[in-house]
């Protein structure tokens, strides 16, 4: 699963949660606002509801009172002659101080619309401008004859020379002795001053109450109409904006949610943003733990198969140098798998110091490393750093104290584009091999011909198949001598590829092939078989046969081989089995524990061609063998190096100690036999005595020494 990167995060987190929060404070904003517009909206049609019925009901009072004074029998006598200045004053004066209904008060005559009597609140007679305005009462003659006939009463708002007033006007009269009425018209008039404001303000609870002339057209203002229904002045006030102050604390508490939500919510993203980022690493560490080597930490096959592959998509050209350390299994084996992988940790270090122009340097495991180089010079580069690596690594390796000495064979093979990545692993892998083969420290670059060699081994196994089943393989036998008496003490078996197939292949060759196709097993217990068919005459002859490290890995091996001894009745203490030291090395505890059981049915084990691999006196021990066989390559050389001298007698006291025989092999040379016997060689073996012969030979050679043991006179 590829987990979410930076831009995977902004959109499938950040973005998600930012865009909640937008969404969260857009819609408290637009609640709020609906709230604020919906209250200010009422507040608005309240107002103008309340100050509508006031302005109305004010009107209405009057007209009432005018009316209630009007229709009155008093009033009628009062008024109908020369006015009762005494009775008006008793009455309608006397109103003016009794609640707060009325602020002024006249009598007028209907005929001609002259003021017969009028009075203020503050005592004064108000002139008919300061009653009824400029017009006087001719605005409302033909009003007052219509309406006053019927004894209608008129009222509306008038707009006079000391400020606004709504006043009414009744006809007087007695709805029982007169109702024609006597052509009076009494005038009640209600101020519309700042007292008659602030009343309203502090009744109805509206803020900046005004009367401004004319008709104002806004929302808050309501026309205050004359009689006549003429508009003469505006009431206009200020709404609170009720809405504006519930909203604003709750502006204040939609805040703190809001910012309560955006904290959760950035919590909710840093989270988020922590899990992701540890996921990033998790996912990092695990990419760089599946591309990498653990121990050296340098890039592993994985990531050399993904390099290469890269550059085969780009046709690039490319080379692998592919470096397997020499020697590196016994300084495992001596010092333990710590100071190993110590010592693979130093080589892995010079090996990117060294390969400082390569694409890659990667180990592929254990002591296997491949530098892979790019470009058309890559080969040229391969080369190079081939040649340093081989020359670095033959420096003494020193591990916390201990020293160790290997090597590197380095094995290379360029890409021209026709090669896959396996392929080119492969051609690598047999050059290296080849380099290995040739004498280890070197290097080799990989050529076609690799290839016909691979197919003839595939035919030798093949065909090594066929000879097993048929068991025509050839067994030679050459024979050990004692170092003193010459006298034949032994003879080691020896196969032979069958003289009638039509290639020849040595020991050496098909022993390896068979134990690298599966064949040894096989072909290891035909040998014996056959070995133990040509000794079974030769008593007292002791009868060496070679084994196979790969044959102790079969857990029959001891049983089966036990079994061809006893049925053909070859004693085990007649025979040796020879295991050469280097095959010893994979699997020290399988190999000691087959010896054991071997040694205690009465097999005896030989360390064949010691000498060549490790030599280290920690196996002798270990092992306990019965023999020790010097291989050819010292005893070749003890005449003219004083140090393949040294080795032989060391050897020599050492197995002394050990109770080991040493039998030295590939003795060509009068003078090498003389120098091994002196050293305290018990027994020689090599062509200056026999060559591998056949059992034939072998049964004639017996023959004759047997008679030349006889009495001369038994044998003439
Ligand atoms: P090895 O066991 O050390 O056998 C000794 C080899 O040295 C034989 O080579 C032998 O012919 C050769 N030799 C003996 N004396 C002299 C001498 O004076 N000068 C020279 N130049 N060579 C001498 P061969 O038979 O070719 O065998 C080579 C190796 O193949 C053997 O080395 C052994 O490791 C392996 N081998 C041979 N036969 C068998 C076998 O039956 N089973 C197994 N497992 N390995 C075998
Ligand atoms: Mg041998
Ligand atoms: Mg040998």
């Amino acid at each position: 699963m590829r987990v979410v990167t930076g831009w995977r995060f902004l959109v499938y987190i950040a973005l998600p949660l930012v865009l909640a929060a937008l969404a969260a404070m857009n819609l408290s904003s637009d609640l709020l606002h609906r709230v604020q517009a919906g209250s200010n909206a009422a507040e608005q049609e309240r107002n103008k509801l309340v100050l509508s019925e006031a302005t109305a009901s004010a009107e209405a009072d009057l007209a009432r009172l005018a009316s209630e004074n009007a229709q009155w029998d008093e009033a009628v006598v009062n008024t109908s002659k020369a006015p009762n200045e005494q009775w008006f004053a008793q009455t309608w004066t006397n109103g003016l101080n009794l609640g707060n209904s009325y602020d002024l008060v006249a009598l007028f005559d209907s005929s001609n619309g002259a003021l017969l009597y009028s009075r203020s609140r503050d005592g004064t007679a108000p002139t008919i401008p300061a009653l009824l305005g400029t017009h006087g009462l001719l605005n409302y003659k033909d009003m007052l004859l219509v309406k006053n006939q019927n004894h209608g009463i008129i009222s509306g708002f008038q707009a006079t020379a000391e400020g606004f007033v709504v006043m009414a006007m009744a006809p007087v009269y007695s709805p029982t002795a007169a109702p024609e009425g006597n052509g009076r018209i009494l005038y009640l008039g209600r101020k519309l001053d700042h007292n008659w404001l602030d009343e309203q303000k502090r009744k109805l609870l509206v803020a900046g109450l005004t009367i401004v002339p004319g008709q104002v057209e806004r929302a808050e203002a309501i026309p205050l109409k004359a009689a006549d229904g003429q508009v003469v002045a505006s009431l206009t006030w200020s709404n609170r904006m009720l809405g504006n102050i519930v909203t604003a604390s709750s502006w204040t508490k939609a805040g703190a949610v809001l910012s309560f939500l955006i904290l959760v919510m950035t919590g909710i993203g840093y989270v988020c943003w922590t899990l992701v980022q540890q996921l990033l690493e998790d996912e990092n560490r695990a990419q760089h733990t599946a591309l990498h080597d653990h121990l050296t930490g340098l890039p592993n096959r994985l990531a050399l198969t993904q390099a290469m592959e890269g550059l085969q998509a780009a046709e690039q050209p490319y080379a692998l140098a592919f470096a397997d350390l020499d020697g590196f299994k016994e300084v495992n084996d001596s010092y333990g798998h710590e100071y190993g992988d110590k010592l693979i940790t130093i080589v892995a270090n010079n090996i990117r110091q060294l390969a400082q122009s390569a694409q890659l340097c990667c180990r592929l495991g254990g002591d296997e490393f491949v530098v892979l180089f790019a470009g058309q010079q890559s080969t040229q580069q391969a080369l190079i750093y081939a040649d340093k690596v081989i020359q670095a690594m033959k420096q003494t390796f020193d591990m916390d104290g201990r020293l160790a000495t290997v090597g590197a064979s380095v094995g290379i093979a360029a890409c021209d584009g026709k090669q896959d990545v396996s392929e080119m692993m492969r051609r690598s892998d047999i050059a290296m091999y080849k380099a290995k083969a040739s004498g280890k420290g070197r290097l080799c670059v990989f050529d076609e011909s690799f290839d016909s060699e691979r197919n003839e081994n595939l035919a030798i196994a093949s065909e090594l198949k066929t000879i097993i089943a048929a068991k025509t393989l050839d067994i030679v036998f050459q024979p050990v001598v004692n170092a003193k008496t010459h006298a034949i003490t032994g003879v080691e078996a020896l196969a032979r590829w069958p003289a009638v197939s039509s290639r020849q292949v040595a020991a050496e060759k098909f022993i390896a092939i068979a134990e690298n196709s599966g064949l040894i097993d096989d072909l290891g217990q035909l040998i014996l078989e056959k070995a133990c068919v040509a000794a079974a005459p030769w008593a007292d002859i002791r009868l060496a046969v070679n084994i196979s490290a790969v044959q102790l890995n079969n857990p029959t091996f001891v049983k089966r081989s036990l079994a061809v001894l006893e049925s053909h009745g070859i004693a085990a203490n007649r025979v040796e089995f020879e295991i050469t030291e280097t095959s010893l090395i994979h699997d020290t505890e399988r190999a000691k524990q087959v010896f054991n059981t071997l040694q205690s049915a009465g097999v005896k084990i030989a360390l064949d061609d010691f000498g060549t691999g490790f030599s280290s006196i920690g196996y002798l021990r270990t092992f306990k063998f019965d023999r020790i066989k010097i291989d050819k390559s010292i005893v070749n050389k003890v005449l003219s190096s004083a140090s393949e001298l040294a080795v032989v007698q060391g050897t020599l006291l050492v197995a002394r100690g050990l109770s080991a025989e040493v039998t030295a092999e590939g003795v060509e040379t009068d003078e090498e036999a003389s120098l091994l016997r002196l050293a305290g060689c018990t027994e020689l073996q090599g062509y200056l005595y026999h060559r591998p012969i056949t059992t034939r030979e072998v049964n004639q050679l017996l023959c004759r020494d047997k008679m030349e043991d006889l009495p001369h006179t038994i044998v003439a």
